[in-house]
Order: C-alpha cells, then sequence, then structure tokens
C-alpha cells in the first residue's frame, strides 16, 4: 500500500473534489483519497500491484476530469522533480496559458455586458421617467441584437456551464458549473421561446420581456470572477515558485587543479567546488578554504549575512556575498536542505486542514440541495404568485428566482476559503524559517496553551565550552581529561563535543573504547584497558552507589553549569565543568509566549541548579530537572490529561518520543537537516524566536480561513432567500439575477484575496 499524489484537471470548484473524492474512494483498491481544490490534486493511498495510474483516469474520465500521469523521468530526482510530481511548479505555465484563455474570453464578453446593462438601465430610469424611453426604432434594434449577443455567450464564452449540464444528466454529479449552466440556459430559453413564438403567446405572458441580457450579464460577471480568481490562485502558490527559483542550474568544480562549469545534476557527494562572489551556492557542503559572508535569508529567514569559517556547513541555494571560498559537497539532489524544504512544503500545501472537513461535507450536498431549492421556488411563485400577480407575472418572477438561487448559490467561495489560506500559510512559514508538515499541525498550533522546552539547544546555543577542571584521587589532569574525552568521543552529546574538542585543543590522546554504551538521559559507559569508566551526572554515578560530595560543585551549578563526572566502579577520578551559553533570543522569546498566554515549561536532564539557574536567565518560571527522555514523555502525558494542548521544542537529539508525543512537535534544526520525523513544525537554525511566529502564523491563518468561511456561508444564507423572493411580500423587490451574478463571482475573490492578506501580516 503506498500513497501517490497526482495533478487533476477539469475542477471548476469545490463539489468538484468532493465528486472525485468519492469516485476514488469507491473505486475497488482504493483505500485513501484526499482531493484537493486550492492545489488541483489528489493524494491516493492504493495497492500498486492491483491498480495503474491508467485505471484510476479511466475511472473519472466519464466524470469530465482526468489525472496526469508522471512519466518515469518526472519521478524521478530531476530539478522539476517536486515540482512536476506534486503538480505545482508546472501548472504555473498551464495556469498563465489558461489565464490568457480566460482573459480572452472576459474581454469579448465584456463590451456585451456593458451594453446589457446600459439599455436596461435606460430602461428602469424610464420607468421611473428619470429620461425618455428609447425610441421605438431602437428598441426594436436591441430586441434583435440581444438574441445574437446571448447566443455567443452562452454557447462559446459559457461552455463550461453547458458541459456541467451534460455531465449532470449523463452521470448524475452536479457541481457549480451545473446550476449556472442550468440558470443561464433556463433564462436562454425561456426568452428564445418568446421570441420565437410572439404572437401566439401574447395572449398569455408579457412578450415584451425576455432575459437575454440575465444570460450575457451573469456570464460575463462569472467570467470575470473566475479570471480574477485565477490570477490571485497563481499568486498564492509563489512561495514554492521562489524556493524552486533558488536551484542552482551549473556548478564550478575543481578538477585536476583546473576549474570546470557542469550541470548541477552532475556533482557528485564529495566533489569540490568553487563559489564566486555573488554566487549562489550550489549543493549542501562544508567550507574547505575561505572565510566568505553568507546569506541564507532566503532559505532560513535568517536575515543577516554571517561570517563562516572553515569546516562550517553551506546550504543549496543561499548567497555568497563577499569572497572566494572552496568547499566540498555533502548533500546534492534531492538531499540538499533546499530539496527538502520544497518537499515539505508542496506536500504542506497539499495536505487538508480539518477545518476544510466540514466545508467539504456542505459543499458535497450543497448542490443538489439548491437544485431543489430553485425549482421549489418556481413552483412556488407558480401557485402562490398566479394567485395575487396572475400568471404572467409569476412565471416571469418564478424564473427569475430560479435563475436566481442556481447563481447566487454556488459554492465555489466555499471551497476555496480553507486551501488558499493553508497555501499561502505554509508558503509564509518556509520564507521565515518555520516548515510547517501538514495542515492539521498548522491548524492544531494555535490552539496551544503549554509549550515544553527542552534546555540543551532548545533554550541554551547548544554548544558548551569546558571551563573547569577538578582531578581526584591522585589521578593527573591530562590523564582524566584523555579517559573522558575518549569515552565522549563515541557520543553525539553536545557535552560530549565539548570535552572532545578540549582535549583536541590540548592534543590529549584519545584511546580506543570497548563495550561502550549510552545511558540515555544521564551519561555513558565503556571500557578502556581492562578499567570499566563511567561518566554524567551526579545521579548515574549515585545509581552507582558511589559518594558524591555535591557541595564541591554546587557554586558552579547555581551559576548555570553543569557537572560532568568520571568514575570507575569504585572510585570518583574527577568532576569537569561545561557551560553552556543562554541564546540571545530566548528571554525574549519566552516573555513573548507568556504575553500570548503560553504556559511555558523547560525540561531538562541537567542537574537542579544548573536547571534553575538556566530558567531564571530565560524568565521561564517552571521547569522539571533531572528527568530521563522518558519522563519528559510523561510530563507531556500529563498535562495532556489536564486538558492543555501541548507543543514541545526540542532538538530532536533524545527527544523524539517527547517530540512524537506532545500536539505539535516543534524541532530545532540545526540548519543541515529537516528530516526529523516527529515533529510537526521544524525550525531552521534552531531560532526560538521563530517558534512565537510560528504560533503567530497559525493564528493569522486560522482567523483567515474563519473570515473566509464565515463570508462563503453568510453569504449563501443571505442570498439564496433574497433570490427566493422572501422580500417580495414585504418590499416587492426581488433580487435580480444580474445583482447574483455579481455577488457570486465577487465572493471567491474576496475570499481569495482575504487568503492572500495573510502574506503582507508581520509575524
Ligand atoms: P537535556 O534535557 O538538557 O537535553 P539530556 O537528556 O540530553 O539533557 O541529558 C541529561 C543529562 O545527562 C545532561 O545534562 C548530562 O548531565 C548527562 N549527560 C547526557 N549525555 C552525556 C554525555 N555524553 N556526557 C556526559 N553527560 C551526559
Ligand atoms: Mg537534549
Amino acid at each position: 500500500m503506498s500513497s501517490h499524489t497526482y495533478k487533476i484537471k477539469g475542477m471548476h470548484c469545490a463539489s468538484c473534489a468532493a465528486t472525485l473524492e468519492k469516485a476514488f474512494k469507491k473505486t475497488e483498491g482504493v483505500t485513501s483519497a484526499e482531493v484537493n481544490y486550492g492545489t488541483e490534486t489528489a493524494k491516493l493511498g492504493y495497492d500498486d500491484t492491483k491498480i495503474t495510474p491508467d485505471y484510476l483516469l479511466k475511472k473519472i474520465e466519464p466524470l469530465g476530469y482526468s489525472l496526469i500521469i508522471p512519466t518515469a523521468g518526472e519521478m524521478g530526482m530531476s530539478e522539476s522533480e517536486h515540482a512536476a510530481h506534486l503538480g505545482i511548479g508546472q501548472s504555473k505555465k498551464e495556469k498563465i496559458e489558461e489565464l490568457s484563455v480566460f482573459k480572452r474570453k472576459v474581454m469579448s464578453v465584456i463590451p456585451l455586458a456593458a451594453f446589457s446593462l446600459f439599455v436596461m438601465g435606460w430602461d428602469i430610469l424610464a420607468q421611473f421617467n428619470i429620461i425618455s424611453a428609447a425610441p421605438e426604432m431602437w428598441r426594436e434594434f436591441f430586441h434583435h441584437l440581444f438574441p445574437i449577443f446571448a447566443t455567443y455567450t452562452l454557447f462559446i464564452v459559457g461552455q463550461p456551464y453547458l458541459v456541467g449540464i451534460y455531465r449532470f444528466l449523463r452521470s448524475g454529479s452536479a457541481n457549480m458549473d451545473t446550476l449556472i449552466g442550468i440558470g443561464t440556459l433556463a433564462a436562454f430559453i425561456y426568452s428564445f421561446i418568446v421570441s420565437a413564438f410572439e404572437e401566439p403567446l401574447r395572449s398569455f405572458i408579457n412578450v415584451e420581456h425576455t432575459y437575454y441580457d440575465v444570460t450575457i450579464v451573469v456570464i460575463a460577471f462569472i467570467t470575470l470572477g473566475k479570471y480574477l480568481e485565477a490570477k490571485s490562485k497563481l499568486k498564492t502558490g509563489d512561495a514554492i515558485e521562489k524556493l524552486l527559483g533558488l536551484q542552482v542550474k551549473t556548478a564550478l568544480v575543481v578538477l585536476h587543479n583546473k576549474e570546470m562549469e557542469i550541470p548541477i545534476g552532475e556533482v557528485a557527494k564529495g566533489d569540490i567546488l568553487i563559489v564566486k562572489p555573488g554566487g549562489k551556492i550550489p549543493v549542501d557542503g562544508v567550507i574547505i578554504e575561505g572565510t566568505p559572508f553568507i546569506d541564507e535569508a532566503m532559505v532560513t529567514g535568517e536575515p543577516m549575512p554571517a561570517q563562516k569559517h572553515e569546516g562550517d556547513g553551506v546550504i543549496a541555494g543561499t548567497l555568497n556575498t563577499t569572497g572566494v571560498f572552496t568547499f566540498k559537497a555533502t548533500k546534492v539532489g534531492s538531499e540538499t536542505l533546499l530539496s527538502h524544504i520544497i518537499q515539505m512544503v508542496s506536500q504542506a500545501q497539499a495536505s487538508k486542514a480539518p477545518i476544510q472537513a466540514l466545508a467539504d461535507k456542505i459543499s458535497a450536498v450543497f448542490v443538489p440541495i439548491v437544485l431543489v431549492l430553485s425549482v421549489l421556488s418556481l413552483l412556488a411563485w407558480l401557485i402562490v404568485g398566479t394567485e395575487y400577480l396572475g400568471f404572467s407575472q409569476a412565471l416571469s418572477y418564478g424564473l427569475v428566482s430560479f435563475v436566481g438561487i442556481l447563481v447566487i448559490a454556488c459554492p465555489c467561495a466555499l471551497g476555496l476559503a480553507t486551501p488558499t489560506a493553508i497555501i499561502v500559510g505554509v508558503g509564509k512559514g518556509a520564507r521565515e524559517g518555520i516548515l510547517v508538515k501538514d495542515a492539521a499541525t498548522l491548524e492544531k498550533l494555535h490552539k496551544v496553551d503549554v509549550v515544553v522546552v527542552d534546555k540543551t539547544g532548545t533554550i541554551t546555543k547548544g554548544k558548551p565550552e569546558l571551563v573547569s577542571i577538578n582531578a581526584l584521587n591522585g589521578i593527573r589532569e591530562k590523564e582524566l581529561i584523555s579517559i573522558l574525552a575518549s569515552l565522549e568521543a563515541q557520543s553525539e552529546h553536545p557535552i560530549a563535543h565539548a570535552i572532545v574538542s578540549y582535549a583536541q585543543k590540548n592534543k590529549l590522546e584519545i584511546l580506543p573504547v570497548k563495550q561502550f554504551e549510552i545511558i540515555k538521559g544521564m551519561g555513558l559507559k565503556g571500557k578502556i584497558g581492562n578499567i570499566e569508566y563511567f561518566a554524567g551526572n551526579a545521579k548515574f554515578l549515585e545509581n552507582l552507589s558511589l559518594n558524591i560530595e555535591k557541595k564541591s560543585f554546587e557554586k558552579d551549578t547555581l551559576e548555570g553549569k553543569t557537572p560532568v563526572i568520571l568514575a570507575t566502579k569504585d572510585k570518583i577520578l574527577g568532576i569537569v565543568m561545561v557551560a553552556d551559553a543562554l541564546k540571545s533570543e530566548a528571554k525574549e522569546a519566552v516573555s513573548k509566549l507568556h504575553k500570548l498566554g503560553i504556559r511555558v515549561i523547560m525540561a531538562t536532564g541537567d542537574d537542579k541548579n544548573t536547571a534553575r539557574y538556566i530558567a531564571s536567565q530565560a524568565g521561564i518560571d517552571e521547569f522539571v530537572a533531572e528527568v530521563l527522555p522518558a519522563d519528559k514523555l510523561l510530563k507531556i502525558k500529563e498535562l495532556q490529561s489536564k486538558g492543555f494542548i501541548v507543543a514541545m521544542a526540542g532538538d530532536g537529539v533524545n527527544d523524539a518520543p517527547a517530540l512524537a508525543q506532545a500536539d505539535v512537535g516543534i524541532a530545532m534544526s540545526t540548519g543541515t537537516d529537516v528530516a526529523i520525523e516527529s515533529a510537526g513544525i521544524t525550525l531552521l537554525n534552531g531560532d526560538i524566536s521563530k517558534l512565537v511566529k510560528a504560533i503567530r502564523l497559525s493564528k493569522f491563518t486560522m482567523r483567515g480561513i474563519r473570515q473566509n468561511l464565515f463570508w462563503a456561508f453568510i453569504y449563501n444564507i443571505i442570498g439564496i432567500p433574497l433570490a427566493g423572493g422572501a422580500l417580495y411580500p414585504i418590499f416587492g423587490w426581488l433580487l435580480n439575477p444580474i445583482f447574483a451574478g455579481l455577488a457570486m463571482a465577487f465572493s471567491s475573490v474576496s475570499v481569495v484575496s482575504n487568503s492572500l492578506r495573510l502574506k503582507s501580516k508581520k509575524l
């Protein structure tokens, strides 16, 4: 069973997504189907051995849709891979083409609509005796122009809507096109019958009145609305475009002491590459020579260029602002940070937020309900209206309300409400170095009321330094560090780096270690020669029933330093202290979280005194210390059982279980990898202030979605009764279908623009 994402063609509105989802789910062998109207993609889970994309295509073709089957090349790892596979980058070209087709249609139909409105306005003004009526000859002339204009508008410009009717008749599935189609076709047919059989009909109905103008203007407005919508939808997806644009096409490689320009696809791991000033870095790697200033804003959101040195990592897609440097490629192709980001962003943008489920459910039943309502309204006018107004007038009003309801009730805005906001929100996050795994995470984040933070690497820089050494029981300082560093050389912990780099600087010997073992959250053990050594915190050694004189380092721990104790089975050999500085942004970030009404709790495996000091420095008033990774998980469970929505921010080294348990797991990335599976959100460059931004982003996005949904709903709730004539008995007023068309076009455009507003929000 595996999951595939395909681009879908032919979707016109949200109910198409619902129709398709149903069709896929009904297909035998398909286990899951998620169709997203915003990104025009379908995510399908099915058994590869039983089902082929071709088979799926056959299932949806009769409904009027198609599925783009990627070629083998596109499934590979080329530059356009993600884009093509997920249908985002590639669809830009298509969308622009589609846009120009729309534009031509709009341009051709607007003059016709303007003319219709002009004649209509004249009629209305004349009715109120504001101006005199058009001369009879002109009226006759207009009379003959209208059918011609309406025929062009309906059959050429309005073709998709007629196809919608055809599809409805053939497969029974209706969408917004069907509604518009039935509405405008009904107005056209009525008018056509009246024009064709003017004389015989004269004694039954008012043959002076036709509705060609309704057909023309409604289609014109809706086409204009769709054009504007397509135009702004193009803008919602530009975050991905920008990321794709960062990918470099060629690289300067050093081969046999010569520089050579080669295509990016040919760069291999281990290649030595050169980057000139002003050049983009082609792949991820490590600097071998040079001290360039590198601007990483476009990838990590880091605002200032920073100087890098030999041994520092560089990121593909970032910019070398000054100085030539050479570096060794460590990650190429789809492994680079940039590729991961692009993949993550496109997947997140295509995912569905839980809040959308409601909108989906409604739009699925909406179209049939509206069809029924419109027919009921027509019947009501004919039955009740005839009694009061006579048949001719009742028929005319019935027709107007029938068309009006069909036109105004399109669930288009409803379908755009959530996905457009998610696409913009996820894209904006990526530009700030906040990577969101899926829409559900973005939705959950705004509800978080407790944030549990790890200490090392989250609140502190995670780059501790060895600050003092206390050798005990007759061992020499050098020997103590040599043994300790040999053990720590096996570990990935930040503390281990501090000790090992101290030993290297002082050129101390690193000895081979046997039977090495990491004791999570406490320390480590191993054999050097025939002696077994233990190193770690006080708790670890107390567990071995060694007596620790905590007093001897209490002063240091009260200043936030961490003790690392080395011992054998029966005696303590020494204590070194390491100190890790607070991240400069930590204090401000914590205070901002507090201002958002969020509780912040620090959880660490470190010494209590150390933890207290660091917490107070960061302005955190709650902490738990000396806890094992498993206890962090329990702490989160405990908070959850009290009804809190908990986010956990950690470096991911040994916090993975806690990150996975939390409602939202937030990984602090060191800048070279984002592939932290257990995290819903990854903050690039380990910048804790991005956590505040991420929460604000979630709040803005959710507010945008709620606004969108509100407008989409309210507009139907008011629009449908108005179009049906609810106000007629009181004010004698009935909504003209032309206004229904205008409102309908406006609603989708306003939803997309509201989502786009998110882009300019300051986080
Ligand atoms: P944190 O909660 O700060 O991320 P960990 O759970 O990684 O801390 O570790 C908890 C404690 O265990 C550390 O503060 C340290 O005292 C001890 N410890 C863990 N790993 C090592 C190591 N490699 N060397 C020495 N001490 C270690
Ligand atoms: Mg940790």
